[in-house]
């Protein structure tokens, strides 16, 4: 089973929809230890995305993740912009000339992708960031193709650790981004940007399993 590049398209515009009917909700936790912008930028993202997508959707998927990119740090702005932009222009890189992507592929978009954030961001884990949310999910997706699970077991043991990482943030103290201005009273809260990123898995699980 593979992932197709209707189902890449699929994906992207299911991530657009969660992000749009939960924008309200990301700039709520962003108001609590930041600026409160970050659904308002990544809604303002993903609709650039949605505009774009029917431009590119003949091509393969590492040109899609990479006009996804370079949209996204063209209109998100913030962090998060240069940060998921950096993402998926790396993701592309890794996916360069792919028609589908194996689950094997995928892990290597998603490996690329992850390094390119903490390049970019120099986060670690436990910084309270969106690194938080996307190392568990990436190690979940090796643990799982290394016990020979199916992509489908894959994703949504990738979209729990996802989540269970987003959670984890609610207690640490940020230690980078605009929340680390707060220093200890940014603990209690939730990371917007783990939020996000928890929706990004979330969607590749339902969206993919779908599909398969
Ligand atoms: P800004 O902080 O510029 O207003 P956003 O509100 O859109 O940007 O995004 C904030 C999110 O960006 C945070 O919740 C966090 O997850 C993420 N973030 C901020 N700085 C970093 C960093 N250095 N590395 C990784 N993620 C970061
Ligand atoms: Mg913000």
């Amino acid at each position: 089973m593979t992932i197709s590049r209707d189902a890449v398209l699929d994906w992207l515009k299911a991530f657009a929809s969660t992000i749009h009917e939960n924008s309200g909700y990301l700039t709520q936790l962003d108001s609590d230890i930041g600026d409160g912008d970050h659904g308002a930028n990544m809604n303002r993202g993903m609709q650039a995305v949605l505009a774009v997508l029917p431009s590119v959707a003949d091509k393969d998927i590492g040109s899609i993740f990479k006009t996804v990119g370079m949209k996204l740090v063209s209109t998100v702005g913030g962090a998060s912009g240069p940060l998921y932009g950096t993402m998926f222009m790396q993701m592309g890189s890794a996916a360069t000339g792919k028609m589908e992507l194996t689950l094997d592929d995928w892990i290597a978009a998603m490996q690329a992708g992850y390094d390119g954030v903490v390049m970019r961001g120099k986060a670690q884990g436990g910084d309270k960031t969106m690194v938080d949310a996307l190392e568990p999910a990436l190690n979940m997706l090796k643990a799982k193709r290394d016990a020979g699970a199916s992509i489908a077991e894959a994703l949504d043991a990738a979209a729990d650790a996802t989540k269970q990482g987003m959670e984890a943030t609610i207690p640490l103290v940020a230690r980078k981004g605009r929340a680390s201005y707060l220093g200890e009273r940014s603990a209690g809260h939730q990371d917007p940007g783990a939020t996000s990123s928890w929706y990004l898995m979330r969607t590749a699980a339902q969206t993919w399993k779908q599909a398969s």
